[in-house]
């Protein structure tokens, strides 16, 4: 997850973001809703999960931290998934099976009659093979790479399936439990875009990624990052002066993509996250290469702006050869992140369903905001889609000091529960919420 906030924020937070909601412009929840909960509440099943649940608070911390300790650098999910595929058949999913991208996939099938929900966490981790993601605790907190973001996301998953596998609950509609790989950086979502592109019916999506229960994610922040590789002659510093530079470009590229001013309304960023090249001091660059990395709260936003990123880099080399009345300077344009924006629109019953459930569980809806989850792929679809955060604090994510402190930890593992039970519907007892897509 690329965090548009940090989850400690109160509503404070709601009027900062552009794409943030104020609870005053929240439409009202549809008596319907509130209705199905009413029901659920009320049936001594489901009143039987929450309460085991509420004392699987340190179960659940422990499956976390050996989940965790299992590392699962960005496209080397592999030795997560083959645990999680183990863990899956084990909390009552025997079908479970790992796809060709390598996302564990388990469905718990309703009475067929249903929509389709997916209820998924992200198996990878933003660090790098070799990065020791040993829990340690101290003081009450419990520092390891990864540790929330997003172990505490598969756990809580991993919690909902045993619990309503050893109930005798029975939803109209299927949950299909999902284990992705590539949310983080340059896995650029490849497991959630393998899901869709594999399973083409399915009706609604949810997304435990985060800490800090009470954050909803109904924006997706889109993102396309470049890397922009400048090539040169490149020669001697001294005997080959008046050669165009590959490092001079990039420099003037750098410089001019800097001055861009990108609309704030959608909220729309950009940065050069990374430089490199040159091969010594006293010689002119034949390369260097820089990486880009361009966000908006808006897809037409996105397209637009970019447009004026990748004319400065053209107009960097131009300006590069016309100073050394030369034409041996040119760039090479590589697109290695797309992740779409989009929206699940404010009065969605998705969203009703998960501002209705949060109250039942001793919770309160904190942000409704935009973020970059796997949530934007399903969100730039046009399928209901929403990221939520669990319970707990927590931290420090994408740096080695993250943290997470497991208070009420399973108050998520409830939410999610309760939330996809009214999505997908108990048979006999209520009617899904989740509406079923026309088929496509
Ligand atoms: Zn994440």
């Amino acid at each position: 997850m690329f965090s548009v906030s940090r989850v400690l924020l109160t509503a404070v937070m709601l009027a900062t973001t552009s794409a943030a909601v104020a609870q005053t412009e929240l439409p009202p929840i549809p008596p319907a809703v509130e209705e199905s909960y009413a029901k659920l509440a009320a049936h001594s099943e489901v009143a039987a999960v929450l309460a085991a649940l509420k004392g699987a608070g340190a179960r659940m911390f422990e499956e976390q931290v050996r989940i965790n300790e299992i590392p699962a650098p960005p496209f080397k999910e592999q030795l997560r998934a083959e645990y999680y595929l183990k863990k899956m058949r084990e909390a009552g999913l025997p079908g479970a099976y790992i796809d060709k991208e390598g996302n564990v996939i388990g469905v718990r099938a309703g009475t067929g009659k249903g929509p389709r929900l997916v209820v998924s966490a992200h198996l990878d981790t933003v660090f790098p093979e070799g990065t020791d993601v040993k829990v340690r605790e101290k003081d009450g907190r419990y520092y390891a790479p990864g540790i929330y973001d997003d172990a505490l996301g598969l756990t809580n998953l991993l919690t909902v399936l045993e619990t309503l596998s050893k109930s005798n609950i029975k939803t109209v509609g299927d949950i299909i439990f999902v284990g992705t790989v590539g949310e983080e950086e340059l896995g650029d979502l490849r497991g959630v875009k393998a899901l869709f592109r594999d399973i083409k019916d399915i009706d609604g999506f949810i997304s435990l990624d985060g800490v800090g229960l009470g954050r909803i994610v109904n924006h997706a922040t889109g993102s396309h990052r470049y890397l922009a590789t400048f090539k040169g002659p490149g020669g001697h510093s001294f005997s080959a002066f008046g050669l165009p530079s590959a490092i001079h470009a990039m420099g003037r590229a750098v410089a001019k993509i800097g001055d861009l001013v990108p609309p704030a309304d959608p909220k729309t960023t950009f940065t050069v996250g990374t430089v490199n090249g040159g091969t010594s001091v006293n010689a002119i660059a034949a390369t260097s290469t820089i990486g880009i990395d361009i966000r908006s709260n808006g897809n037409a936003a996105l397209i637009e702006f970019e447009k004026k990123v990748l004319t400065a880099l053209q107009d960097a080399v131009n300006e590069e050869n016309a100073r050394w009345k030369s034409d041996k300077i040119s760039v090479e344009i590589k697109q290695v992140g797309d992740r779409p924006a989009g929206v699940t629109p404010i009065d969605s019953p998705i969203i009703h369903a998960a501002r209705a459930a949060m109250p039942r569980v001793g919770a309160q809806v904190r942000s409704i905001t935009a973020s970059s989850t796997d949530s934007n792929l399903p969100m730039s679809l046009g399928i209901p889609a929403i990221t939520l955060s669990s319970s707990g604090t927590g931290g420090g994510s994408h740096s080695p000091g993250e943290w997470y402190s497991p208070v009420n930890n399973h108050i998520g593992a409830q939410n999610v529960f309760l939330l996809a039970l009214a999505l997908t519907g108990m048979e006999g007892v209520t009617a899904p919420v989740l509406a079923k897509r026309p088929a496509r």
